[in-house]
């Protein structure tokens, strides 16, 4: 039996929650504070790669807001990481069809402009109040498009609802793949933030590196998984004893988790003893975690204009479902450019069609995209990619999927239960929740992991009369 280690705050994930709630002890002076890693790496969902000739995000990509409300983008601009300054266009490119034809680019503006003032229209729920659980995003989405064909002339509307298929899947993997489940009043608590969605130019990498810079050496334990967190009332002072999968034991004062909603969903019975309350029980099981996947093609010699290579999957009616997860390919959005890496195109898709594709021969990956492209853009001739690689976020064991979401299985937010602490009867929060999920109202983003660490850290800077990092 290996000694156990005194700390003052064990922070479990090295995923930006916990690196933000580290860095904000840091900065108040709170000392004995270790992350303990279960895999190589930080970042979590957030994970640059090297592919074609820069780089690629394997998980996270945008800032969502361009506002000092958001943090993620204040330290971006802290440390001079937004330079080019280069702003999202999500309709970039072309809108084509399955018999290989581009759409008039005016009438896809159109349902692009009907799309957004939807999104005005959901965020406008989100102060309605409800008692029982609302109706799911994707009857909502559809019944709403299926009134809008009536704006246009018959013959635009095969075209209209084909661009409408397209931004379904767009809907999907905003919002994790599954809007079948999906609270249509609850996703409303969203907030969106002002700015657009600014790309980070030197990647995700960079805003990790930022955080990593501010904590002390060897903050960091890899290699190193939890797999259970005990409160210890026995003594005088409550304590947290922290079992790792390597053997290494802690003993902490308090304890912040930021383990994903997925992985908690697959381990809290194991993870936690006492056993959590049944409310928090039920928070877990009920707040969904999606599936989101991206695919990245890389061609050495491009075969699109470039500015010009967003290429729109618009299925017709009659086609767009998958029959069966092997038509995995009709829940991709759109073939899109990626910053700075001119060979490169990316695609996103989402639900369980994803994780079908994340475990498929990578070579099969990249035959059925080639195939894909070239139907879509009528070119039989369109040269295969030079190399492919993916995200696999579902099988990842540490983190068990994408981002999550709230289902239609409770009226209310769940979150509030998801991100109450664990306190001794002395009323000291000892183990404590952040990570996106537990974020009430950025949650399934990178901004609402960084503020929920903060919030965490704060929790425990204030118990010892120390001063927050605002
Ligand atoms: C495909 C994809 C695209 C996305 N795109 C965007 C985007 O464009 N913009 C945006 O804002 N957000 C995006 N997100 C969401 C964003 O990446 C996440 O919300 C954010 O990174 C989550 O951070 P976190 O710290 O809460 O969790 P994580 O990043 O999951 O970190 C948790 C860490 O805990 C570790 N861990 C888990 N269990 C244990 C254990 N038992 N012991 C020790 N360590 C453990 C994990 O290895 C991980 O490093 C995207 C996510 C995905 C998957």
């Amino acid at each position: 039996m290996m000694a156990d280690i005194p700390c003052r705050v064990v922070v479990i994930g090295g995923g930006l929650a916990g690196l933000s709630a580290a860095e904000s002890l840091a900065q108040a002076g709170v000392t004995g504070v270790r992350i303990l890693e279960a895999s190589h790496r930080c970042g979590g969902r957030m994970k640059t790669i090297r592919f074609g000739e820069s780089i690629v995000e394997l998980g996270a990509n945008w800032i969502h807001g361009a506002t000092l409300s958001n943090s993620v983008f204040t330290l971006a601009a802290q440390n001079n990481l937004l330079n080019p300054y280069v702003l999202l266009d999500r309709m970039e490119g072309y809108c084509y069809t399955s018999a290989g034809h581009v759409i008039d680019p005016h009438l896809a503006n159109r349902v692009w402009t009907i799309y957004q003032a939807l999104e005005q229209d959901l965020g406008g729920l989100s102060s309605q109040t409800k008692d029982t659980p609302g109706i799911p995003l994707e009857s909502w989405y559809k019944n709403k498009f299926e009134n809008a064909l009536a704006l246009f002339k018959t013959q635009e509307q095969e075209d209209a609802r084909a661009v409408m298929n397209c931004l379904l899947n767009l809907i999907r993997f905003h919002n994790g793949g599954f809007l079948e489940d999906t609270d249509t009043h609850l996703i409303a608590q969203y907030e969106e933030l002002p700015g657009g969605e600014v790309k980070l130019p030197r990647g995700c990498a960079s805003i990790l590196d930022a955080v990593l810079n501010t904590l002390p050496k060897g903050s960091v334990q890899y290699n190193t998984e939890v797999t259970n967190v005990h409160l210890d009332t026995s003594g005088p002072t409550p304590k947290v004893e922290v079992r790792c999968r390597n053997g290494s034991q802690m003993m902490a004062e308090h304890v912040i988790v930021t383990c994903s909603l997925g992985f908690l969903k697959r381990h809290h019975h194991a993870l936690f003893s006492p056993p959590l309350s049944s409310q928090k029980v039920h928070a877990i099981e009920n707040i969904g975690f999606g599936i989101v996947s991206k695919i990245f093609l890389y061609y050495k010699i491009p075969f699109w204009v470039q500015g010009r290579g967003g290429i729109k999957l618009c299925w017709q009616e009659h086609e767009s479902r998958p029959l069966g997860k092997e038509e995995w390919y009709k829940k991709i959005f759109s073939f899109d450019e990626v910053l700075n890496n001119p060979g490169v195109l990316v695609a996103w898709l989402s639900g369980d069609e994803a994780a079908y594709m994340e475990r498929l021969p990578l070579q099969e990956v990249a035959n059925v995209c080639s195939n894909i492209l070239k139907t879509f853009l009528g070119n039989p001739g369109l040269p295969s990619p030079t190399r492919v690689c993916r995200s696999e976020w579902s099988d990842n064991p540490y983190i068990c999927g994408s981002y999550s979401y709230p289902t239609t299985s409770s009226p209310h937010s769940l979150v509030p239960h998801l991100m109450e602490p664990v306190c001794s009867s002395d009323q000291v929060p000892r183990i404590l929740f952040a990570g996106e999920a537990t974020h009430p109202t950025y949650f399934s983003t990178m901004h609402g992991a960084r503020s929920s660490g903060l919030r965490e850290a704060n929790r425990i800077i204030s118990l010892y009369n120390m001063r927050p990092k605002l």
